[in-house]
């Protein structure tokens, strides 16, 4: 029978997806459940890469009972991840040795140096792309290791594999198979940008040792077949989040742009072929590589903190019971009351890199109420973005003429709107949002051969809405004034 169906599992920080899309692009069937946070420390995240597992376990057979389907009208499967969270696991049991360390996990940011040895940082920067911070997973490996020799000893004599969600997700679907994608790989600091190859250098001062790395491979491909939970689906892709999105937002383009706004915000630029080196504070990163073409990289501003800031007023703060009232309580006023919030929860990340800048709020009067932090919470995300668009600017020479947006926060009209105002080009958000999950489907069909090439993705693109400035310049221009000066305020307050 001809395949119907290409799947794709979107393992995100905080929910796990299994979808199904027709040759049209359409989601026809999502199953979809929450996993545990655990903040065992000020600065710590941890997850649980057994449960996530058991949760994959269950999502796959859910989202193809839903729509009738077998295995065999599986065209392909790719699998996109929450990028650089870092698990360690037993070769033989198949079992978790320790807590995975998330993405946004701080506990790495005061022994950068020495995690690092004598390396120098900016020949760190220029073999990998990335600058010297512990939101990549080679520091977090590291440190996993270095906190129980017994954990060491057993890397060491090859009885513990590493991985990041990706390599961690075939290697239980498959049944043992070891590899990840340049696009993973791109995020350890371990990964040469230009070879595509772990380099032997960065490994040694990192006290990384080989045998426990899976196999780089391009992100298209072949990946083996499943065995667990269902039999028989061959996994075709494997691509870190961000760089899916920026294939299901089809910015296959040198220049083209789009920013994902949910758990962190990431604005991705293509550049093509160029190795285009930041000089503004962005990373280099790969975009999604097919098996013999030539590489295709991309420009990146990574933010920490964006949906985050938001769960935290629903979590800790109570001040809304779901992530879409903070727009209501946010409505009930006319503006942010003076008031600025910089969620520098895991530092900052782009462009400022300051692993120790803490959150503030700042402007605090008795005139503030919660309907004007609830709109400064939400500026804070569009102001986080000013910030990385700057840095594209002056890096990319061409300016960001429109972005592309996705993700769980761009339901958020008034956000939009705000994202819109202080970028002051129009915000476009496509009728699919699901752009992450919709790129690992795109990456698995591709190399299914169940699209023949990109250029027919192109017609799936349809706009959903769309958010225009209406912002006078010289607004802008003092509420950008009192948003740099609280970074400033929260990097001093690290120090
Ligand atoms: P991830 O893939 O990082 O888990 P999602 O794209 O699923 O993230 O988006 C979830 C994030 O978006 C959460 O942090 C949540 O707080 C935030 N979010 C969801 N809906 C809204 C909303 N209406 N307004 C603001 N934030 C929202």
């Amino acid at each position: 029978m001809r395949p119907t169906y290409v799947a794709a599992i979107d393992q995100g920080t905080t929910s796990t997806r299994c979808l199904l899309f027709d040759r049209e692009g359409r989601m026809v069937s999502v199953a979809q459940q929450l996993h545990r946070q655990h903040y065992p420390q000020p600065g710590w995240v941890e997850h649980d890469a057994e449960e996530i597992w058991q949760l994959v376990c269950r999502l796959v057979p859910q989202a193809l009972a839903d729509v009738d389907a077998a295995p065999d009208q599986i065209a392909g499967l790719g699998i996109t991840n929450q990028r650089e969270t870092t698990v360690v696991w037993d070769r033989v049991t198949g079992l978790p040795v320790a807590p995975a360390i998330g993405w946004q996990d701080t506990r790495t940011s005061a022994c950068l140096s020495e995690l690092t040895s004598d390396f120098d940082p900016a020949e760190l920067t220029r073999r990998t792309g990335l600058p010297l911070a512990g939101y990549f997973s080679g520091p977090k490996l590291r440190w996993i290791l270095d906190s129980d020799p017994a954990l060491r000893h057993r890397a060491e004599r090859g009885e513990l594999l590493f991985g990041t969600m990706d390599t961690w997700l075939v290697w239980k679907l498959t049944g043992g198979l070891h590899v990840t994608d340049v696009t993973n790989a791109s995020r350890t600091l371990l990964m040469d940008l230009e070879t595509l190859r772990w380099d032997d250098e960065l490994l040694a001062c990192m006290h990384i040792p080989r045998e426990m790395l899976p196999e780089i491979r391009p992100s298209m491909g072949s990946f083996g077949t499943t065995r667990h939970p269902i039999d028989g689906i061959p996994v075709c892709a494997l691509v870190g989040d961000q760089q899916a999105s920026l294939l299901g937002q089809t910015a296959f383009e040198p220049g083209q742009a789009k920013c994902t706004f949910g758990t962190g915000s990431f604005l991705l630029m293509n550049t093509g072929t160029e190795l285009v080196r930041s000089r503004s504070g962005l990373i280099t990163t790969v975009a999604p590589s097919v098996e013999g073409e030539e590489t295709v990289y991309a420009l990146e501003g990574s933010v920490a903190v964006a949906g985050a800031l938001v769960e935290w007023c629903r979590n800790s703060l109570g001040l809304i019971r779901h992530p879409a009232e903070i727009e209501t309580l946010a409505l009930s006023v006319e503006d942010n009351g003076g008031c600025y919030v910089v969620p520098a929860f895991a530092g900052l990340y782009a462009p400022y890199w300051e692993p120790a800048a803490q959150g503030v709020i700042v402007g605090l009067t008795s005139y503030v109420t919660k309907g004007h932090l609830a709109r400064a919470v939400l500026e804070a995300t569009a102001w986080q973005t000013k910030d990385v668009v700057d840095a594209m600017n002056a890096d990319a020479g061409v300016p960001v003429s429109f972005l592309a947006v996705d993700g769980g926060m761009t339901s958020n009209n008034l956000l939009m709107q705000a994202v819109a105002d202080v970028l002051d080009v129009p915000v476009q958000r496509p009728m699919m949002a699901e752009s992450v999950a919709l790129g690992a489907a795109y990456a698995a069909g591709l190399s299914a051969g169940y699209w023949p090439d990109r250029s027919l993705l192109r017609s799936h693109w349809h706009r959903a809405a769309e958010w225009r400035s209406s912002m006078t310049a010289e607004h802008r221009r003092e509420q950008l004034s009192q948003w740099r000066e609280a970074v400033e305020l929260s990097i001093e307050w690290g120090r």
